[in-house]
């Protein structure tokens, strides 16, 4: 059994990465396994060095561990570009260079995260592409090419059971995700997330449950890319005393601060429920 805690180093870790963090070590103990830490440090233009010196010593400071080395997503931008490579080859790949508020002009509806792209440039050939345009999957075609589509494990509390991606679904409600970002050229999280997953050999997936809806179209890339399917188990997001989500302000509040002002890592513990 082996999971992993991969937070992207775009600020200070704050209450609602240790709760997660906690529960990737307490699932992992659980069953006898192992947790590794995971740098996803693929967004140029937000991650930064000292973030992520920062990652490693609030988890040290927290009491976990990890083996070594650390799979740091920048060190392996050659991986994600053979995947696009490929994506691209099977003509499941377009240019994108719509801005945001193109998209919101063009009716877009709100999905399951943010608005749902209204396809304005899927008829656009690769070759085509201008340099900074982002990379889309067209999601029919790949669901079309990944069928019949497996089913997965969800362990967590807030849907546990047996989930199969549902094609209609996942195009009215994610529709075509940006694979290779617009300007920078990185690769997404979308991509980059499911083929460290499986490079990793990753057989348990712990996370909270804002990314639950993110799975279906990990499961799609995983059916289509050959990789295979962990368990997932999603989490509740961090709760108060009174079984309240925290105040965004006391969950985003950094864990360096509470630290200062004295905490220990069992007060943490206790302040997420734990
Ligand atoms: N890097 C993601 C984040 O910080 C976590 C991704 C995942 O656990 O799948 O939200």
């Amino acid at each position: 059994m082996i999971t992993r805690f991969a937070p992207s180093p775009t600020g200070r870790l704050h209450l609602g990465h240790a709760y997660s963090a906690l529960k990737v070590w307490q699932v992992a103990c659980d069953l006898d396994g192992t947790a590794l830490l995971r740098i996803e440090d693929t967004d140029s233009t937000r991650c930064r060095a000292e973030f992520e010196t920062a990652i490693y010593e609030d988890l040290h400071w927290l009491g976990l561990d990890w083996p070594e080395p650390v799979r740091r997503q920048s060190d392996h931008l050659a991986n994600y570009a053979r995947a696009l490579d490929q994506l691209a080859k099977d003509g499941l790949l377009y240019p994108c260079s719509c801005s945001r508020s193109a998209i919101k002009a063009a009716g877009a509806r709100p999905g399951w995260d943010g608005l749902v792209y209204p396809g304005t440039c899927r008829h656009r050939p690769l070759a085509d592409a201008r340099p900074g345009d982002a990379l889309r999957l067209d999601l029919a075609g790949a669901l079309d090419r990944a069928a019949p589509l497996p089913d997965f494990t969800e362990t967590g509390p807030l849907h546990a059971g047996t989930h199969r991606p549902d094609p209609d679904q996942l195009i009215g409600l994610i529709g075509d995700p940006v694979l290779r970002r617009k300007a920078s050229g990185d690769p997404a999280y979308h991509l980059a997330c499911p083929l460290d997953d499986a490079a990793q050999g990753i057989t348990h997936v712990v996370r909270g449950a804002d990314l639950w809806h993110s799975t279906f179209l990990h499961v799609v890339l995983q059916s289509l890319m050959g990789w295979p399917v962990p368990v997932y188990h999603h989490h509740d997001l961090v709760l108060d005393g009174d079984g309240r989500r925290l105040a965004k302000i006391d969950a985003s509040k950094a864990l360096a601060v509470y630290r200062a002002e004295g905490a220990t890592p069992s007060d943490i513990r206790a302040m997420v429920g734990l």
